[in-house]
């Protein structure tokens, strides 16, 4: 195996434009190590970004956006005084994520690029509408992060491409953002259902939604129907039925030892008016 520590994300991105065979990008290596240690994944060209300049940083910038460094992990997230204000949602994603060993190491990068159906920031990361720079052989671009992945184990990123930046949008007046999973243990678990939340109000009402859900298809999903349910509403019970009956129609899950189909789906709409009345209240600026 190769391993390689480049000093800019355009060396990195040469170097895995011209590896053959099976390559890996080393975050914070908690999918990556564990799918090597186990056999299940070995790469043979491993490329550590840690030692590229600012990819701890965890920025607010100008206009009330924030830029993290792709080797930012989920404890630095937790522990970084205004970012969890901005948003919780995101922030309690990301936290869900294994043990505090875990949380040492993991990255929002390395959770998306994995691409497993029921990764936990992803839904948070939709419904906040954050984008991911993208550097590559071709120079550089931007992707909302409901385009990265298309299907298990597959994003979109082409050879030769690797993330170099995440972007959450400024957080505004008035928004709050929420995010629930359902899994049959208390921690340490996949989830069977998730749910990612964000909306805005003005006054009662709500006036910008989006509502994403992962574990319940081959990818995460941002369902428009949910947002539409909700919006103009102050979510009333109607209006929570309305995006419970949403959510359900969205999935399309498996059936496996962890959940039926038929209790996916169900949890699905649960999980949804209970994640959005979190966001709400958050909106609202009450503690949730
Ligand atoms: C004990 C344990 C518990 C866990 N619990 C959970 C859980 O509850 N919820 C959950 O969602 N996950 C969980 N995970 C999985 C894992 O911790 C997360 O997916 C984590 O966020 C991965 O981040 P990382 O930085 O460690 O990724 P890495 O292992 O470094 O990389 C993962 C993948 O992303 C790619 N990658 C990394 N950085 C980039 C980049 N900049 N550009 C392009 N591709 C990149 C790598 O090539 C690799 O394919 C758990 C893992 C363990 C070991």
């Amino acid at each position: 195996m190769d391993y390689h520590s480049p000093a800019s994300f355009v060396e990195a991105s040469a170097l895995a434009a011209n590896a053959t065979g099976i390559t890996r990008f080393l975050a914070g290596g908690t999918d990556v190590l564990v799918q090597l240690r186990s056999d299940l994944v070995t790469p043979d060209t491993l490329i550590d970004i840690k030692k590229i300049n600012g990819v701890r940083d965890i920025t607010r910038n100008a206009d009330g956006s924030w830029t993290l460094g792709v080797a930012a992990t989920g404890a630095e997230m937790s522990e970084h005084p205004e970012l969890g204000r901005d948003w919780p949602g995101v922030v309690e994603a990301m936290d869900l994520i294994g043990s505090t060993q875990v949380q040492g190491r993991a990255t929002l990068t390395g959770n998306l690029c994995n691409g497993s159906p029921a990764a936990d920031s992803v839904p948070a990361m939709v419904a906040a509408g954050v984008t991911v720079t993208v550097t590559g052989p071709d120079g550089a671009r931007e992707l909302a992060v409901e385009d990265i992945p298309t299907g298990p184990g597959k994003t979109a990123l082409a050879k030769g491409e690797l993330i170099s930046a995440v972007n959450i949008p400024a957080r505004g007046a008035n928004g709050g953002d929420a995010y629930l999973r359902f899994i049959p243990r208390t921690e340490m678990d996949i989830a069977v259902v998730g749910v990612g939340v964000n909306l805005r109000l003005d006054g009662d009402k709500i006036i910008e939604a989006r509502v994403s859900l992962g574990a319940v298809a081959p990818t995460v999903l941002l369902v428009e129907d949910c947002a539409k349910a909700i919006i103009g509403t102050t979510l009333d019970e109607v209006a929570l039925d309305a995006l419970a009956t949403a959510a359900s129609a969205a999935c399309n899950p498996i059936d496996d030892k962890r959940g039926t189909i038929e209790f996916r789906t169900e949890v699905a709409g649960v999980l949804a008016k209970r994640t959005a009345k979190i966001a709400y209240a958050r909106a609202k600026g009450e503690h949730a």
